[in-house]
């Protein structure tokens, strides 16, 4: 049993390597082959990237930067409050929405990097069920 302190990669680098969208194992190769998909192995390196989970914990990271560090100041200014709905709704969800959409590959990248350094992969979901306690 491996202790969970252990690191199977180094942590910041292969965050970084993955915030940057590339492969979290060399840092050279593209980690997406489009928006948000994975590339199934490195161009570069030839590491096998579609083994590491990312599910929706990408998608609540994004969520939960955008929200607190974006949208909850953006309510401390009364003009947000003070201003017609029909002009501030437009001009506040529209960049956000932008936003978000750039900042999603980037967290999922960074995601991958981190599931990379603690060495999870997609099959060790099945290690944790009920089914193979027995
Ligand atoms: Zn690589």
């Amino acid at each position: 049993m491996v202790a969970m302190a252990e690191l199977a990669h180094p942590l910041l680098p292969s965050i970084a390597r993955g915030l940057k969208g590339r492969c979290p194992h060399c840092g050279k190769g593209k980690l997406f082959w489009k928006y948000l998909k994975v590339s199934a192995r490195c161009e570069t390196c030839d590491h096998d990237l579609a083994r590491y989970p990312a599910d929706d914990g990408p998608a609540y990271l994004t969520i939960l930067l955008v929200g607190h560090l974006i949208v909850a100041p953006l309510l401390f200014f009364p003009i947000v409050w003070q201003s017609s709905p029909a002009y501030s709704l437009p001009l506040i969800l529209v960049p956000l929405a932008i936003l978000t959409l750039l900042l999603l590959p980037r967290v999922k990248g960074g995601w991958i990097g981190m599931m990379y350094a603690l060495g999870v992969k997609d099959t060790d979901g099945k290690l944790h069920t009920a089914d193979y306690a027995d």
